[in-house]
């Protein structure tokens, strides 16, 4: 599976919760978080996801992040 469909599986998986790029990168053992950050950047455009400024649900910390809309 390509690094995308990776990404957006585990957003998907947090059913909802809000995680940031640095979060991604950890669970997904990302090389660089710029790898994170170019897709979440991209999700973001995508009506499925919402991407802004936000506590993250895995870390806590107000930053970027991006979670699944449930619909
Ligand atoms: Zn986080």
């Amino acid at each position: 599976m390509t690094i995308a469909g990776q990404i957006e599986q585990l957003i998907e998986s947090l059913e909802g919760a809000a995680t940031c790029d640095d979060c991604i990168t950890d669970r997904l053992n990302l090389s660089v978080r710029s790898q994170a950050n170019a897709v979440t950047r991209d999700l973001g455009d995508d009506k499925r996801f919402d991407r802004g400024k936000a506590p993250c649900g895995l870390c806590g910390s107000t930053k970027t992040v991006i979670r699944h809309r449930i619909m």
